[in-house]
């Protein structure tokens, strides 16, 4: 089985990060991983910038990260794809299949209000996945989902309670929607418990990531380390 880390955070660019780029492409590749996703947080999320720097230099800082990871990947022999998360008030979608250049051509994005946004991102190809909807803290207000906006949910999320997860599990079969796992990692090896999804195959590309989970070819994993 191939296994892929599908929601990864990187320090600098998340500023919730403590793992940096290049602790945490050593750590996948020593466990053994065929791929991971770079899914820092977006100019709309917890990203280590100044709101008010322009917004393709935003972008340039934002995919810095996963550029540095992916020449790692190289060298360890890991593949390192690209996706994004994006934030509204606590509410969190991961983002697979547009790349820099997309982003570079749609500032507009950053003016829209989420349920508009994650159409326009559909319409341009991408694989959208509601990150951990259950998720409760302080900070967040309420819940919120978006049943006809997203293509998938991420019910496993190696960072989240059980009773979260399983309310996720419950409103992605309800709906029908296929479900998803990740780590939401953001400490490279200093983690207690990876999830993630395995394939039968290797994945060479995030569009042959997002024809997998469409075709439902993938399984998801948990892996206890502590
Ligand atoms: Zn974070
Ligand atoms: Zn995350």
């Amino acid at each position: 089985m191939y296994r892929y880390e599908l929601h990864l955070h990187t320090a600098p660019v998340s500023r919730c990060a403590v793992g940096t780029v290049k602790e945490t492409v050593e750590f996948y590749a020593s466990m053994g991983y065929d791929g991971i996703f770079i899914t820092n947080h977006f100019l709309d999320g917890n990203i280590r910038i100044d709101p008010g720097v322009p917004y393709k230099e935003q972008l340039e800082f934002y995919f810095a990260d996963y550029e540095a990871a992916a020449k790692e990947g190289v060298r360890l022999g890991i593949k390192v794809f690209d996706g994004v998360e994006l934030s509204y008030l606590g509410t969190d979608f991961l983002i697979y299949g547009l790349h820099k250049d997309w982003y570079m051509k749609h500032p507009e994005i950053m003016e829209m209000g989420k349920r508009e946004e994650l159409a326009l991102l559909a319409e341009h190809g991408a694989y959208i996945v509601h990150a951990h909807p259950f998720r409760e803290a302080g900070y967040i207000d309420h819940i919120r989902l978006y049943p006809r906006s997203v293509h998938a949910v991420e019910s496993t999320n190696a960072a989240r309670l059980d009773s979260e997860n399983l309310m996720a599990h419950l409103y992605a079969e309800q709906y029908g929607l296929p479900e998803l796992a990740g780590s939401d990692n953001h400490w490279a090896g200093n983690v207690k418990t990876l999830a993630g999804m395995e394939c039968p195959r290797p994945l060479d590309s995030v569009e042959d990531f997002i024809s997998a989970a469409v075709n439902g070819e993938l399984r998801p994993f948990i892996i206890k380390l502590q």
